[in-house]
């Protein structure tokens, strides 16, 4: 059972001269202060910027306090750093994917056979949302999202996009002697 001594913590990065802060979650909070100085001296793209960026113009590394919020063995740490995430609203976290995530993850679900199977009513209820989504298509028609791609093979739409795409012949252009 040695994976049940790793603590998980949720740390905050407070700048000391603005309220501005950054929260993350780690399994190694030395580790992932070290990462963080780390990337903060090199200058490579990653999904920190925001908080490396605003870092660089407010006084460097120095002006920023590591703080831990909670540690435990046991706390689910992406659940728990969202939570934190939502209470204390962190001004330099980039947008945080975690709930998305779960949308896409969840919706995914729904597609398979065995929630299909387990779960009827659900994916009934689902289907029936989802045959109701309309778009307006560039051929100046309305379509249900489900019958897109079928749509986009009917000569309606097709004589109606292709005027769109082809350049205008030169002597096409609008001008006032264009009375013939
Ligand atoms: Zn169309």
């Amino acid at each position: 059972m040695g994976r049940s001594n790793i603590i998980m913590s949720i740390y905050k990065i407070q700048c000391l001269t603005t309220d501005d802060f950054y929260i993350g979650s780690t399994n190694n909070f030395t580790r992932r202060r070290y990462e963080h100085r780390n990337r903060y001296n090199c200058n490579t793209k990653n999904s920190n910027d925001k908080l490396y960026d605003f870092m660089r113009l407010n006084g460097g590394l120095d002006n920023f306090e590591f703080s831990i919020l909670e540690e435990d063995i046991s706390i689910n740490k992406r659940l728990v750093e969202q939570k934190y995430i939502n209470e204390l609203k962190p001004t330099l976290n980039a947008i945080k994917s975690y709930a998305t995530e779960e949308d896409k993850r969840l919706s995914l679900c729904k597609n398979s056979t065995r929630y299909r199977l387990k779960y009827p009513d659900k994916v009934k209820e689902y289907d029936k949302e989802y045959k109701k989504k309309e778009y307006d298509c560039e051929c100046g028609k309305t379509i249900k999202v489900f019958k897109k791609a079928r749509h986009e093979r009917t000569k309606n739409h097709i004589n109606n996009t292709s005027t769109l795409i082809l350049p205008l012949p030169l002597d096409a252009s609008p001008s006032p002697s264009q009375s013939q």
